[in-house]
């Protein structure tokens, strides 16, 4: 079998990260084959991590990469909170300065969503954790020598209280403003999702009927991988050892895949490893797991919830997951000693174990 899909992490260049594959689509079809074509893939750098395509044959994975490229270039100039120039940092820059800045139809739809998820699962979901993930060295400012004190760590949940962000979309233009000045929206764990759809429905309007978009571990499938194969197989990282696969599943047409896990980007501050996903409620960065995989309808869903999921862990995700139909997740505890997979029912019953360890695969 063939692992297509190394992934490393946003902002890779900034933290320390471990590159691997986090959820690659694999597929039987392209090791050696004979006669069969063989599925071509074509990946790029972008948004800080890798995009790839595969298709068959190369011209038309060529033909795709093409006409996404832009895509994901443009979102990057919107998205992006490492560059000062994008909407997003213009936003942040404006916080507390009494100016509301008219939104882009993008940042609009993915700022909505992003506000619904965070009712939704009752602020596990946190599009103004930006100052957080500053506080613990994870935005721009660079590592930190120790964890934030107490009182850091208060301020910084001050300024995270996306309850008080004034969100307009019936305003024409619709607007946005932040309150006070220091908050930060950070849209990193749903805008690459947000990315692979609308190269999704790009690829649709041209034409494309079997290819498999892939931007940094967010998956999503058209049609399938060679005829008869009836979707993409797709695997799942063993986050213990590099290069193992835990469990695959068919990925189908239309449906999308992310993961969410605390082994690419972390921060070590005296030899404890922090994890880049935060509990703004706590302040504290979040424990205990190691992966979360999330299939959904799109990929915007797919992105957000993973992360959402990761941070309610099992019991309180699954009674999230009822309000998103559709949806279904595997949860990997964070327990090196025995690789476990919590699924939801309907998706254990896709899965295909295929790890050389020991695994268990236990239903929520
Ligand atoms: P993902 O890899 O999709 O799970 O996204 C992780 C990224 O989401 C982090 O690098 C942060 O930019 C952002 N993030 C961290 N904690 C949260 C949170 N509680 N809510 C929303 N986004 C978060
Ligand atoms: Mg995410």
């Amino acid at each position: 079998m063939i692992f297509h899909g190394f992934c490393l992490h946003a902002n890779a260049t900034r933290t320390r990260v471990r590159a691997g594959v986090v959820l690659a689509g694999f597929l039987l079809a392209s090791a050696g084959c004979g006669s069969k074509p063989r599925l071509a893939r074509c990946q790029w750098f972008t948004m800080g991590t890798i995009a790839a395509v595969q298709a068959q044959p190369m011209e038309e994975a060529q033909r795709a990469r093409d006409l996404i490229q832009p895509v994901f270039l443009h979102i990057n100039t919107l998205f992006s909170t490492w560059q000062e120039q994008t909407e997003l940092s213009s936003i942040n820059g404006a916080a507390g300065s009494g100016k509301p800045a008219e939104l882009s139809p993008e940042l609009q739809t993915v700022l909505g969503s992003a506000l619904a998820l965070a009712r939704e699962s009752d602020g596990a979901f946190n599009p103004l954790v930006g100052s957080l993930l500053a506080v613990w060295g994870f935005a721009n400012e660079g590592a930190v020598p120790a964890p934030p004190s107490q009182e850091a760590l208060l301020a910084a949940q001050r300024l995270a209280d996306w309850r008080i962000i004034q969100f307009n979309p019936e305003a024409t233009p619709p607007t946005l403003y932040l309150p006070r000045a220091g908050m930060k929206l950070d849209l990193g764990a749903i805008a690459k999702g947000y990315a692979v759809d609308v190269a999704y429905d790009k690829l649709t309007a041209a034409g494309f009927t079997n290819i498999l978009i892939d931007l940094g571990g967010n998956l999503r499938a058209m049609g399938e991988a060679a005829p008869g194969r009836g979707g993409w197989r797709t695997g799942i990282r063993n986050p213990f050892v590099e290069g193992d696969c835990a469990a695959q599943f068919l990925l189908t047409h239309g449906e999308a895949v992310a993961t969410s896990g605390n082994y690419e980007r972390f921060v070590d501050i005296g030899g404890v490893r922090y994890a880049h996903i935060i509990d703004a409620r706590t302040g504290q960065p979040v424990t205990g797991m190691a992966g979360v995989t999330v299939i959904a309808p799109s990929a915007m869903l797919a992105d957000a919830l993973s992360t959402t999921l990761f941070i309610l862990g099992p019991e309180k995700g699954r009674d999230l997951l009822t309000h998103y139909p559709g949806c279904e997740a595997i949860w990997i505890p964070d327990t090196p000693e025995e690789l476990t997979l919590l699924c939801t029912p309907a998706l254990a019953k896709r899965l295909t174990k295929i790890s050389r360890k020991p695994l268990n695969i236990k239903l929520l």
